[in-house]
């Protein structure tokens, strides 16, 4: 176990549903990994507790070992056995809590979708309250994510501070305001909290269906610090259009409440080092990456006929999030202009899947088009170093990280201006902005004509001026996108609010 001592920094503890790489569906796992490592770098002490599921990528795990304490939570009026384990997952030290629960609630072969979401991480958020408890934890921050563990907040406030856990101050952030995990207010209570105090409009009841508790609106209420990732998306949430319905909440909160661009882990995503390639590049050699961009055609079996044709990539969740309506005409309309296309994406949507899986077979020969239908971390990485260019014509986006891989890679993002996509997403013919932050093609109208006006400048562009071209990808792959900026804005909201709390506890 590691000491809390140890460590001159602040003690942060995250609980969270997903760690990259162990435990990854989208941004969240590699934020939760990408913020660890950059605050533990500038030498604090972080600490991650994860459910321990049966779907994880355990030899991405070092050290696993279980703990000798069996940590007892509650349940439905009853105490349930959770064996905790503990491991290593990229240098953060983890504990993994696995439920001795009849329900089996990680047992199921995938992370989320199951019928009984809110029972699993509300019993989850319980349990890993009660380890930090039971193994005497005294952080200066319990740092929650995503309405999963949005119920730490409450917990913590109503349960847990006057069992003597009291060291901390909340930070909850949200990553995408589309998931509030809302459900009758009765199901509350199995996790312990108590339904008759929650359920009302200034707490945890749900702004739109009164007869619901919302865990993300609790989050915001019991939070002392509250978060979202990006700057323009936290603006967005707070308008009636773009909050999902919490805009008056968070406005309500509006004084601890901001946005902050999230980071990649650039250590993770390095063309120069990454083991997934064909061959390492950097910005100072790009034929390493045309090689990829051969190879790769290769294995999807793609006309190689022409080197200087044109590949786009885009790698997504297919949600209506992420404008699939827009990444289908995307595809024919490369086809149009004469370019490639490569998209890896799945979907937690069904019909949205079928109509995929419709195109996949239109073009399963095809010379120039390749639609791969799975999560593939490894193919992910390929594509991002064989494109040219890169899509995401979202319709909202909170943070978006693709984009910012993209980049690191060398391929030019073409973009819709939203949420984070704003914030690090640059027209190359925007004349407002200034010339060393120009990076990529963006479209304002999500429709078909937006996307066009921004994917035929591209391809002009590259086919026509190919040396401003690779000006623009060798000064993409040197942005930093790292985490030091932005966990430094963590940091300074951290050490703020320990600092009111113990300003306040010497007050009395
Ligand atoms: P979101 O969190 O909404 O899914 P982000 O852009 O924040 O979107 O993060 C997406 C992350 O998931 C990126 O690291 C991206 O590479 C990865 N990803 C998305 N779809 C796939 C897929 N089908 N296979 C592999 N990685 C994927």
């Amino acid at each position: 176990l590691i000491s809390s001592q140890a460590s001159p920094g602040l003690h942060v503890i995250h609980i969270a549903a997903e760690m990259a790489p162990v435990a990854k569906v989208g941004g969240l796992g590699d934020v939760v990994t990408g913020l660890g490592k950059a605050l533990q770098k500038k030498g604090h002490l972080v600490e991650i507790v994860l459910p321990k599921y049966d779907c994880m990528q355990y030899d991405r795990i070092r050290d696993l070992r279980v703990l000798d304490a069996t940590v007892y939570s509650y349940f439905d009026g009853k105490l349930f056995q959770n064996k905790v384990w503990t491991g290593t997952v990229e240098g953060l030290p983890v504990y993994f809590i696995e439920p001795h629960h009849p329900s089996k609630f990680f047992w199921r072969g995938q992370y989320y979708g199951e019928q009984d979401d809110f029972k699993r991480f509300s019993f989850f958020s319980r349990a890993a309250l009660e380890l930090l408890l039971q193994v005497g934890k005294k952080p200066d921050i319990i740092h929650c994510h995503d309405w999963q563990t949005a119920f730490v907040a409450p917990l913590y406030w109503d349960l847990y501070f006057p069992k003597g856990l009291n060291s901390a101050r909340i930070c909850f952030t949200c990553h995408n305001f589309e998931y509030q995990g809302a459900a009758p207010a009765s199901e509350l209570a199995s996790c312990g909290l108590d339904v008759q105090q929650l359920h009302r409009p200034d707490r945890m009841q749900d702004n739109s269906a009164h007869d619901r508790v919302n865990p993300i609106k609790g989050a915001i209420v019991f939070s002392n610090i509250v978060t979202t990732v990006s700057p323009t998306y936290a603006q967005e949430v707070r308008t009636a259009e773009g909050g999902k319905g919490l805009h008056s909440t968070l406005n309500f909160h509006s004084k601890k409440f901001m946005g902050i661009l999230n980071g990649i882990d650039t250590d993770a995503w390095d063309p120069a080092t990454d083991i997934f390639l064909k061959v390492q590049y950097t910005a100072n050699d790009l034929q390493g990456k045309a090689e990829n961009k051969a190879a790769m055609r290769r294995h999807l079996r793609l006309s190689s006929a022409d080197d200087s044709q044109p590949l786009v990539g885009c790698i997504t969740r297919l949600v209506p999030q992420k404008g699939v309506h827009l990444i289908r005409h995307a595809i024919y309309r490369t086809l149009e202009m004469g370019g490639q296309f490569v998209l890896l994406g799945s979907s937690p949507v069904p019909h949205i899947q079928r109509e995929f899986e419709g195109i996949a077979n239109q073009f399963q020969d095809h010379e120039h088009i390749r639609l791969i239908l799975k999560y593939d971390e490894s193919l992910s990485r390929y594509i991002y170093a064989a494109s040219d260019m890169f899509i995401i014509p979202s319709i909202f986006e909170p943070c978006g990280l693709t984009q910012m891989i993209a980049m690191r890679y060398g391929s030019v993002p073409i973009v819709r201006k939203t949420g984070g996509l704003n914030d690090s997403v640059f027209d190359v013919d925007d004349d407002t902005i200034p010339y060393q932050y120009r990076n990529g093609f963006t479209f304002a109208t999500p429709d078909e004509q937006g996307l066009n006006g921004a994917l035929d400048r591209a391809f002009n562009l590259y086919n026509n001026d190919s040396e401003t071209w690779q000006q623009l990808v060798q000064k993409n792959m040197n942005i930093d996108f790292s985490w030091s900026s932005s966990a430094s804005q963590y940091e300074e909201l951290y050490a703020k609010s320990v600092a009111r709390a113990r300003a306040a506890t010497s007050r009395t």
